[in-house]
């Protein structure tokens, strides 16, 4: 389960919505499952079917994060054009198995569908995200 608060999933949302039609991508800093705090993150692909975060900026969140006592709890990206759902590209690109992996859909831009899952060794598990 994701612990996420309603200020950090409405700003998720509102990026996403940003973005779009380009994917937008973010980390999640957190401990145990409980988001304490949101970055948003640069797409350094400028797509609207992929994401890659800017090496030198997920560098530099990574540290902040230690620095702060927190952990990367997971990664949130959207998709513009297809559902709430890790794409076959996602699962590639999943290194994290610890990480929550939340995908904001905005197939219906005035309904955003937000998701989570976790990702190991290919295996997709969805779990339940808690808004508090
Ligand atoms: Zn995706």
């Amino acid at each position: 389960m994701l612990t996420l608060k309603r200020y950090d999933r409405d700003k998720i949302i509102k990026h996403c919505v940003k973005e779009f039609p380009n994917e937008a991508c973010g980390i999640l800093a957190g401990r145990n499952g409980k988001v304490e705090k949101v970055y948003e993150m640069t797409n350094a692909d400028k797509s609207a079917a992929t994401f890659f975060m800017d090496a030198k900026e997920q560098f530099k969140v990574a540290k902040e994060i230690r620095n702060s006592g927190l952990e990367m709890a997971g990664i949130y990206h959207s998709h513009a054009a297809s559902g709430a759902y890790p794409s076959s590209h996602d699962v590639e690109m999943a290194f994290y198995p610890e990480a929550s992996y939340v995908i904001i859909s905005l197939i219906d831009k005035n309904k955003p569908d937000i998701k989570s899952f976790k990702i190991n060794e290919g295996r997709i598990t969805e779990e339940e995200i808690k808004v508090v």
